[in-house]
């Protein structure tokens, strides 16, 4: 057979039913250690955080292999799987015969067995899922993005592919990568000097979604309750922790659900799929809960956090979000000390101002410390499609700020009447041509819906521990990222 079809992965080769039987793992040597008479090396096949102890005689394994098994090579080993004495494991395998399947050069191979600076492997991105830290966050964002999927399929909902080219660019925000055929050094020109996207292979301007909201209303408008999970793109030119150009965007839209509902499917949501993590990822939380534990310790102790990344996650399940609106938290805002003592670099001064993350944050962790959803923001802050109020001032948005995070989630009940949507874009400088079909839906039996977007680097910061949005993401996009 194939080399496969030998092989059993250490996950299973752990649970203990194969304790006695002769086995066959394959996976890359993380750790040795040699003595006169015995040489035990552990393997990690990536199926699990733990790796496997093999024990090999040194009389009785070539010279040649013995030499080649060094950190990062990778392996092939059969032998008896047995009950082990050591602390820390409970089998290990008794290698009769090992062999070489990839070597790695000691003096070239960069992850040795000691703990390396996050920095570090940023920098060898194309290495770093061998660590252990790394191993444990894309184990963990596969679950995560598995549950998601779990929770709406349980409640129904349907899941919608919506365009990765497309011509809307959801609020006008300006942060799009422009999608074209056309030589842009030297593009065909209209008569009037303008850039003639005619002659583009889609016939107009295309961008990379910066939203699937949009398109993602339709469906909702026809299959009733749809959710979106695909790659996003904003062209962010800020180097912050907490954005990517390319990140991954949870993005449901439900016809007939007005603010409350939407409210409560997001806090929902986001317990539903903490507490999955929870269950079935016991042992990657536990390793990244004692990293996060020894990074804290590195900290002057007025900045550690009061509780470990567990508690944190069990403290956000078991506590209700705390809900207020805009004009609320603003207040709460307005009168405190931070603010009196001129601590927050923008000051709040009147109604009407836009949230920076430091307020979010010190709402989040200052004064509620708890997950907050603040709505009712004022409507000229936010986007075309928010749904005016009663009071002709706000409109029915809602953000999900997390402590340690900030923003989480950020949505709105959409406005549904086609005068009020008309006139709301019409003020803001959208052209009505640009978005005919969107208006068109608010003609022909339009009824009340909401959504919102979570961004799942933001969601896994949370659930991980991890403090930086690269650290997250395989394969982080970001002003200036070189490789890949
Ligand atoms: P922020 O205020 O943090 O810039 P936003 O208000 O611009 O976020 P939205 O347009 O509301 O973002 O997008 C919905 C969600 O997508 C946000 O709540 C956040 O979780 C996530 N998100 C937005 N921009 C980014 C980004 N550049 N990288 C990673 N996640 C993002
Ligand atoms: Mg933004
Ligand atoms: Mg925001
Ligand atoms: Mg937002």
């Amino acid at each position: 057979g194939t080399i496969a079809s030998k092989r059993i992965e250490i996950r299973d080769l752990l649970q203990g039913q194969h304790t006695g039987a002769q086995v066959t793992a394959m996976g890359w040597v993380r750790n040795k250690r040699e003595s006169k008479n015995v040489f035990f090396f552990t393997l990690n096949d990536g199926s699990c955080l733990q790796a496997l102890q093999v024990v090999a005689d040194p009389a009785q394994t070539p010279e040649e292999v013995l030499r080649k098994i060094s950190v990062g090579a990778a392996l092939a080993v059969s032998g008896q799987l047995v009950a082990s004495q050591g602390k820390g494991q409970s089998v290990e395998l008794q290698a009769t015969d090992i062999r070489i399947l990839g070597e790695a050069d000691p003096e070239k191979y960069p992850l040795q067995p000691k703990k390396h600076s996050l920095e570090f492997l940023r920098e060898i991105a194309h290495l770093r899922m061998r660590t252990n830290t790394f191993g444990a966050i894309f184990r963990i964002r596969h679950h995560l993005q598995f549950a998601i999927h779990q929770f709406f399929n349980e409640r129904g909902f349907f899941n919608l592919h919506t365009p990765i080219i497309t011509a809307s660019d959801a609020e006008g925000a300006g942060e799009m990568f422009q999608v074209t055929t056309l030589d842009l050094k030297n593009p065909p020109r209209t008569p009037e000097g303008e850039i003639d996207y005619k002659q583009d292979f889609f016939e107009r301007s295309t961008n990379l979604t910066v939203s699937g909201q949009l398109e993602g209303e339709l469906g909702a408008l026809a299959l009733g309750k749809i959710y979106t999970f695909g790659p996003t793109f904003r062209a962010e030119n800020s180097n912050t922790s907490r954005h990517l150009a390319e990140f991954w965007m949870i993005e449901p839209e439900m016809a007939f659900y007005e603010l409350e509902d939407n409210m409560d499917l997001a806090e929902d949501m986001l317990k539903y799929v903490i507490r999955y993590a929870l269950e079935h990822c016991a042992e990657d939380l536990e390793f990244l809960a004692q990293r996060a534990e020894e990074e804290e310790k590195q900290k002057p102790q007025q900045e550690r956090s009061e509780m470990g990344l567990l508690q944190r996650l069990q403290f956000v399940l078991e506590h209700p979000f705390e809900r207020l609106s805009y004009t609320e938290a603003i207040e709460i805002l307005r009168n405190s000390q931070h603010n009196r003592k001129k601590k927050f670099q923008y000051l709040i001064e009147a109604w009407g101002t836009d949230l920076q993350s430091e307020h979010e944050r010190y709402l989040v962790e200052k004064h509620f410390k708890k997950p907050v959803i603040l709505y009712n923001y004022p409507a000229a802050i936010k986007s075309f499609y928010m749904r005016l109020n009663e009071d002709g001032k706000t409109v029915g948005a809602m953000d999900i700020l997390f402590p340690g995070i900030g923003e989480i989630v950020g949505g709105s009940q959409r406005e549904e009447r086609y005068q009020e949507l008309k006139e709301r874009a019409k003020s803001m400088g959208i052209e009505e041509e640009a978005i005919a079909w969107y208006l068109e839906t608010r003609q022909f039996g339009t009824v009340p819906h909401s959504g919102f977007g979570l961004g799942f680097e933001r969601l896994m910061l949370f659930v991980t521990g991890m403090t930086n949005i690269r650290d997250v993401i395989a394969f982080p996009r970001f002003p200036g990222s070189a490789e890949f």
